[in-house]
């Protein structure tokens, strides 16, 4: 009923030509395949010549972050308008190396999801627990702040909301959350949704797996049943690997 989601998150990687180079390969090898969404995150300077690759594709152009003003003295910030100006669809908000390295709170998440969803963005709002955060016990409630910060500008539309469940320890370590470490937590998500949102919310709201996944891990975290795509960081620069993590997300 839900149709699975994968995104790439490409970072801080790929000049321009790079960006295009794998993008096209993409298209060519993702063309056929109607049953996974299929989106891509380049970084902010590959974003417009990226997006005229695709326009005659299904592949979804993503903004890695935006900012929560429409325009203004903010040097250095994208707005969610001029985003969207440029081909973007979807938005990732809160990934944690925004919260680690650049002061994200669960205010500031709340304050770009809201601006993106204004704009006609979707939004993929970032949870996810330190390992000592997991060591500590504190695993739901710490995905329940981030989740709360993002349900602070919940949508109408629940398309426009995808969750992405990404253990920072699992986060380009090669350390993946077990499928059963992941679904436990994603129906957890799941059940919070439900409690803050109601019952069609919760059934309709995308939860992605993200940290570490490949093409060998991707088929049995995705058959676990709150897993409804992936948001992939690394093996989303190498075209093979992207292809294949898509195809284990096709509905078996
Ligand atoms: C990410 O950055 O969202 C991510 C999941 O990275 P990786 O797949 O490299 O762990």
């Amino acid at each position: 009923m839900r149709t699975p989601f994968v995104v790439g998150n490409w970072k801080l990687h790929k000049t321009v030509a790079e960006a295009q180079a794998l993008v096209t390969e993409l298209k060519n090898q993702l063309g056929a395949i109607r049953d996974v969404a299929v989106g891509v995150a380049p970084p902010f300077t590959a974003l417009w010549p990226v997006a005229r690759r695709l326009e005659d594709s299904t592949i979804a152009l993503a903004a890695q972050n935006c900012f929560w003003e429409d325009k203004g003295a903010w040097t250095g910030e994208v707005a969610p308008g001029m985003l969207a100006d440029v081909g973007c669809t979807w938005t990732i908000i809160g990934h944690s190396e925004r919260r680690t390295h650049f002061g994200e709170t669960d205010a500031t998440v709340g304050k770009r999801v809201a601006a993106a969803l204004r704009a006609g963005l979707g939004v993929i709002g970032c949870v996810g627990e330190t390992d000592a955060q997991r060591d500590a016990g504190q695993t739901f409630a710490v995905v329940d702040a981030h989740l709360d910060g993002i349900l602070a500008a919940a949508p109408k539309d629940w398309d426009k909301l995808v969750i992405a469940y990404e253990p920072v320890w699992a986060i380009g370590t090669g350390r993946t959350a077990t499928p059963a470490q992941a679904q436990e937590v994603h129906a957890h998500i799941r059940g919070r949704l439900r409690a803050r949102l109601g019952d069609a919310a919760a059934a309709a709201i995308r939860i992605q797996y993200g940290g570490s996944v490949k093409a060998s891990n991707a088929e049995t975290l995705l058959k676990e049943p709150d897993i409804d795509g992936a948001l992939v960081g690394g093996a989303s620069l190498d075209a093979a690997e992207f292809v294949a993590i898509v195809k284990a997300a096709r509905p078996k």
